[in-house]
């Protein structure tokens, strides 16, 4: 299972860039710890499942985005939603 960085439940979000870019080695977030500090939510992103590998099991799992503060455009979405 993929933990949630702050509180260890199982993680349903993960850290990516503009370009949906896995940011660093990962960082994952529960549902509750998403947006925290300002992450930032992309509204047609949820249905666009990141391909995560969980290392405990060696299955791909599909985690939803959240990206850094900051990372959206002025519309407020990603690179895929011009
Ligand atoms: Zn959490
Ligand atoms: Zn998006």
């Amino acid at each position: 299972m993929i933990k949630c960085l702050v509180c260890d439940q199982e993680a349903e979000r993960v850290l990516v860039t503009y370009m949906h870019e896995i940011v660093g080695e990962g960082a994952f977030f529960c549902e509750r710890h998403a947006f925290d500090d300002g992450r930032e939510r992309c509204p047609y992103c949820d249905d666009y499942g990141v391909e995560v590998e969980d290392e405990d099991s060696g299955e791909i799992v599909e985690l939803l985005p959240t990206y850094p503060a900051g990372a959206l455009d002025s519309e407020d979405s990603c690179s895929e939603h011009p």
